[in-house]
């Protein structure tokens, strides 16, 4: 391609994204692709001769487009959001147009230099004291399997990646059962193992961990010669919210000298207005925390912001420190790749960096508290119409509910027709949850586009959807 044709490609592709974005809320917001059809619409081998990229892009917009489920939809009220903001991909089309690797200061300075601002900035904006340093890694689960592999180093002496795990008293995590689920692949992959990952029993509506559980299960492993290393703090699980009390978490966790994570992937955003910070009070006394500007900030995916406490442990764990990789913090030199499990790193600190800048933590902030006022008004309206009930109640912008159509008929396949019906409609897009063994839908409000209009549309689509199958 020469450099007139990248010219007018890239201009093409700027193109489409403008037409994308500015079209979304017209489209159904989940793809309903049948499985195959895409590998139906492709060739089955790869082109020998150049193909024009006239036929490329066409393929892209006829083919790959429609089977897209659009989860920059202003309506995109499922899972948990993934934002992108214009300005974070304008930044990515940057980095791409670099195609830099960033492993070591040297192979990317202002990459490494623009990491280490952004991340600070990023800190100072959530409210963790000075001291704490940070890094960015692609995902939470990432981020998550750093953290367990510390807790395992630490409490085998910082034998294990040397030895192995052979021979070694078990590796015990402490963690309630509202984790995500990265957090038991973290076991697997860490070589802890699940059945060390001990489940400690919650309670309250926002099913905390109890402490006094946790403090019960530490001594009966200890008494019992098996080797406590961490807990998990859950700070805004994925089903319904949950909220570990971090204070006392932590509180129990140092009276054993155990490393403390907290999983804030998606509520962390929520801490850069200072009036949900009580949410995770005590946040600053623990070792490791993970929050996600590709969820709720507008850094798209991926953009996984690692704060951690004691950088030491965390290399004694992860550098590898070759030769050419031993220059961690002479000079101010500081290379990223020995705070990640990955050797190779793209530059994501550029995203994150326009976004703090194109939107300021003003604009980031009213976008949170318009999330967080639409889904809780939303949620009282749903509490409050005949046949509905809340499954759990809000926690910032999350909720879930239920709905008995009053023919004995309240079970979860009601509550599954009820959810493909309304998914299939395509106006708006939930996803389902399991509250005390039972089905519920999970409602959020979290999409960068979304308008207060948005939020209640999404009542009379539920509302009506609902009395239609009743
Ligand atoms: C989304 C989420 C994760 C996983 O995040 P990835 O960045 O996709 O790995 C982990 N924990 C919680 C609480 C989440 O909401």
């Amino acid at each position: 391609m020469d450099g007139e044709d990248f010219r007018h490609w890239a201009r093409a592709a700027a193109d489409f994204a403008v037409r994308y974005r500015a079209g979304l809320r017209d489209l159904p917001v989940r793809a309903s692709t049948r499985p195959g059809e895409i590998v139906a619409a492709l060739p089955a081998a790869p082109p020998e001769e150049a193909e024009p990229m006239a036929d490329l892009f066409a393929d892209f917009e006829r083919i790959v487009v429609p089977g897209m489920t659009h989860w920059q939809h202003p309506r995109f009220f499922a899972y948990f959001p993934a934002n992108a903001s214009p300005a974070s991909v304008i930044a990515e089309a940057l980095t791409a147009a670099m195609g830099a690797q960033c492993l070591l200061w040297q192979t990317s300075p202002a990459a490494t230099e623009v990491e280490t601002v952004a991340i600070d900035w990023l800190r100072q904006a959530v409210g963790l004291p000075e001291g704490w340093r940070g890094v960015i890694q692609d995902s939470a689960s990432s981020a998550t399997l750093t953290a367990f592999l510390t807790m395992r180093e630490r409490a085998l002496g910082f034998t294990g990646n040397r030895e192995g795990l052979a021979g070694q008293a078990p590796v015990r995590i402490y963690a309630s059962a509202e984790v995500h689920t990265s957090i038991d692949k973290a076991a697997w992959i860490s070589g802890i193992g699940e059945r060390n990952l001990v489940r400690i029993p919650t309670q309250g509506v926002l099913r905390g961990m109890d402490p006094a559980a946790l403090e019960a299960a530490i001594v009966a492993d200890k008494a019992a010669g098996l080797l406590p290393g961490g807990v998990v703090a859950c700070v805004g699980g994925t089903g319904i919210g949950a909220m570990d009390d971090v204070a006392a978490v932590v509180k129990v966790a140092r009276r054993h000298d155990l490393f403390v994570h907290v999983d804030a992937a998606w509520a962390g955003n929520a801490m850069i207005c200072p009036e949900f910070r009580s949410l995770w009070a005590g946040a600053e006394g623990a070792d490791s925390i993970v929050l996600n500007p590709h969820k709720w900030l507008g850094a798209q995916f991926d953009c996984s912001a690692h704060f951690i406490r004691n950088v030491d442990q965390h290399l004694d764990t992860l550098a590898i420190q070759p030769e050419y990789l031993r220059t961690h913090g002479h000079d101010g030199i500081v290379n990223y790749s020995e705070w990640s499990i990955q050797t190779g790193r793209r530059f994501r600190a550029l995203k994150l960096w326009f976004v703090l800048r194109a939107h300021g933590l003003s604009g980031l902030r009213e976008m949170i508290r318009n999330h967080v006022r639409w889904g809780q008004a939303l949620a009282r309206r749903i509490a409050a119409e005949p046949g509905f009930t809340l499954a759990s109640a809000p926690v910032l912008s999350l909720f879930t509910f239920r709905h008995d159509p009053g023919d004995g008929r309240d079970g979860d396949a009601h509550m599954l027709a009820l959810l493909q019906a309304i998914n299939d409609a395509g106006e708006i897009y939930l996803t389902p949850t399991r509250v005390d063994g039972r089905l519920a839908i999970r409602f959020q409000a979290g999409s960068m586009d979304a308008t207060q209009a948005d939020v209640e549309r999404a009542f009379e689509v539920i509302r009506d959807t609902a009395r239609a199958l009743s």
